[in-house]
């Protein structure tokens, strides 16, 4: 509530890829928390579009082009209105498998491009929006277990959520004194499209190797990234918070 009375508007959160897997679980659970969404992808999606209403919007977006993530962000702020611009999840990213040697040099760019270089896009194009307006804000970047082990056939991946926990822990620093936090969140194995190319066996090595016996889900996912985003997390920043059933424990 205002002094007046009135409602405080709905904070603004800018959700990358949310058209499906973790983003669209995300873009959901948001929503019914009472935030206002941005999510972008670079196709719609008809599970998104079933959550179409006044606190949602999607603009398409390729994540890795400097000049249309200006232009989603510039969009999102403008459609946010008056609603406090409050946070980012840089969640958009892809999986391309193959042993580093015989990797087509394309699958490294893209891989780099979208995972790393598009979430300092997001990131860079938040925080100049964030100057104008001021107050406290949240960055979380989706990056991922295999940052931290490694896999095989996974490189340029790992290069990529690597470096994306490195970006949060230089930029937590860096925009701490505004009072916006930044941290990583690392998932394991999800059962989202991106490990549909899992072999069974593979799948199987996993879950035998994860204490708690399964592979991991959106809603398991989903809780961590709410709390980082939340008031009570106002005093955590430059982490990465690993949500993989204890398989790297
Ligand atoms: P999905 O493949 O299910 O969804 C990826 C989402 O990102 C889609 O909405 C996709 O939409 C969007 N996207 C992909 N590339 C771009 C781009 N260049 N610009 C804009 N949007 C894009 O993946 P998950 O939900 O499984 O993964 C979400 C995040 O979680 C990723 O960062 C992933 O690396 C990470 N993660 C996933 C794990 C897993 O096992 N699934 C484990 C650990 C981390 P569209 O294709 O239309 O652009």
């Amino acid at each position: 509530m205002t002094e007046t009375g009135t409602p405080a508007p709905k904070r603004h959160v800018i959700v990358t890829g949310g058209s499906r897997g973790l983003g669209l679980g995300l873009v959901e659970a948001l929503l019914a928390d009472g935030y206002r969404i941005s999510t972008c992808s670079r196709a719609p999606s008809e599970a998104l579009e079933r959550l179409a209403g006044p606190d949602l919007y999607w603009r398409a977006c390729r994540v890795g082009d400097g000049a249309e993530v200006r232009a989603f962000i510039d969009a999102a702020v403008e459609w946010g209105g008056v609603s406090p611009l409050w946070g980012v999840v840089n969640n958009a990213g892809i999986a391309r498998e193959g042993v580093l040697a015989t990797f087509p040099e394309i699958d490294v760019e893209e891989v780099i491009q979208t995972n790393l270089t598009g979430a300092i896009q997001v990131a860079r194009a938040f925080l100049r929006a964030k100057l104008l307006k001021r107050g406290p804000g949240r960055i979380v970047n989706i990056s991922s277990i295999i940052g931290q082990r490694g896999y095989t056939g996974l490189a340029a991946y790992s290069a990529s959520k690597a470096g994306l926990d490195g970006l949060t822990r230089a930029l937590a620093r860096e925009v701490g004194r505004l009072q916006v936090t930044v941290n990583s969140v690392a998932p394991g194995y999800l059962t989202t499209e991106m490990s549909g190319t899992l072999a069974e066996d593979q799948r199987e090595q996993i879950v035998r190797r994860t204490p708690l016996g399964r592979l991991g889900d959106v809603a398991d996912v989903v809780p961590v990234v709410r709390f980082l985003l939340g008031d009570g997390a106002g005093f955590v920043t430059g982490q990465t918070i690993v949500v993989d059933g204890g398989i790297t424990g």
